[in-house]
């Protein structure tokens, strides 16, 4: 993937990638998961999250020394924000961050995160002593060398799906990294997470298109062949009705998740937008997925057809990067306005 650019698709070739717009990657990652949810998690950790946030936040000088390995795919990324106490509520986020002459000292741990395990440069949340929700918080790039850094846990087979893609715990024992290491605005961590997390959701969407699309593929293949009553299942109504309603779901998915990728190249706001195709998503590719298994009978619940991996991986598309309810609150607040209290 790295050789195709794949690794560095959205950042411009002159930070080492292929400067591909946002609808165009978004039908690369679309494709990506239709092979495999969870290739398409790592590749979407290190463009959508890692390399944006560089991108977007570095200095010039960060930029050259992290973002063009990254987007060249020489080195691999992570994007740690999870805490054990703080996931939806990631403003209660723990781990913190001291300076201490040159150096930053972090202590703390983070849950769940992608690739965390393998990355060679961890992009890490961390919050000043004394502060509390949103405020203080700022982005601190942490080299997997770094003093004090450790992966604890790894959970890769005994996870529901995405078996391919290590879901790593984190922990930072009086962490010291150089003071050059803050990626950003000192105290604007906050603001720079929602604002990544925003674009990573467009890629969870396309995602969800991808792997529903995997599943209704075979299920087509599926009811040629299989027969019933002699003939084909794919004749009967009830069987239709399941392959019709799939089909719709898939296209209504993909142009939600294209217009929101449309709106992100023409510089406009896309936060409805992506909350929008993200749930939708999510739960389009649950749906889907289980009917590919149903058109399958028994034969969809063994471990002989790759409908049951779609299925399993289907089902973290809305947890992670908000989970549907936090896209709810987004698009409640959006239509409705903020609650009162
Ligand atoms: C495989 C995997 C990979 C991941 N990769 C990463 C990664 O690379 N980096 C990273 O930082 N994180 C990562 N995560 C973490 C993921 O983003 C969180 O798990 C997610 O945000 C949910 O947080 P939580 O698990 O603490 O659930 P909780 O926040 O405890 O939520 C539990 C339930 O309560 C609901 N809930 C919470 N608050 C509200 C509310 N206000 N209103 C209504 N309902 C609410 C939730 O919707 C959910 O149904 C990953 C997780 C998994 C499983």
């Amino acid at each position: 993937m790295a050789n195709l650019g794949f690794l560095g698709a959205p950042v411009p070739e002159k930070y080492g990638g292929a400067g591909m717009d946002y609808v165009a990657f978004m039908l690369l990652v679309e494709e990506l998961s239709r092979g495999s949810s969870s290739v398409r998690t790592t590749v979407s950790v290190q463009t959508s999250l890692s390399e944006t946030s560089l991108l977007w936040f570095g200095s010039e000088e960060q930029k050259k020394r992290w973002l063009v390995p990254l987007a060249k795919g020489t080195t691999f990324g992570a994007w740690a924000l999870t805490e054990p106490q703080a996931g939806s509520d990631a403003g209660n986020l723990q781990t913190t961050a001291r300076l201490d002459g040159d150096e930053w000292v972090l202590e703390g741990q983070k849950r769940f995160i992608s690739n965390g395990s393998l990355a060679d440069l961890i992009q890490v949340y961390a919050r000043e002593p004394g502060t509390s929700r949103h405020e203080g918080i700022s982005l601190f790039m942490v080299p997997r060398d770094a003093p004090g850094f450790k992966v604890t846990h790894v959970e890769t087979t005994t996870k529901l799906g995405l078996r391919a893609s290590p879901t790593a715990d984190l922990a930072f024992e009086r962490c010291r990294i150089p003071k050059g290491n803050l990626i950003g605005k000192r105290g604007d961590g906050w603001n720079q997470a929602m604002r990544t997390l925003n674009s990573g959701r467009i890629g969870i969407a396309a995602g969800a298109v991808g792997v529903a699309r995997a599943a209704l593929e075979a299920a087509v293949k599926y009811v040629k062949e299989r027969k019933a009553f002699g003939r084909p299942i794919g004749d009967f109504q009830l069987v239709r009705e399941m392959i019709a309603q799939s089909a719709l779901e898939i296209d209504a998915a993909r142009l939600l998740t294209l217009r929101a990728a449309q709106l992100r190249d023409l510089g406009l706001d896309n936060t409805l937008e992506v909350s929008m195709a993200k749930l939708y998503g999510a739960q389009m590719a649950q749906r889907v997925t289980d009917w590919a298994i149903q058109v399958h009978g028994g034969y969809g619940f063994s471990g002989d057809f790759d409908v049951e991996r779609y299925y399993r991986d289907a089902r973290i598309l809305g947890l992670y990067e908000g989970t549907n309810e936090i896209q709810k609150l987004i698009i409640a607040d959006r239509t409705l306005g903020p609650t009162t209290k």
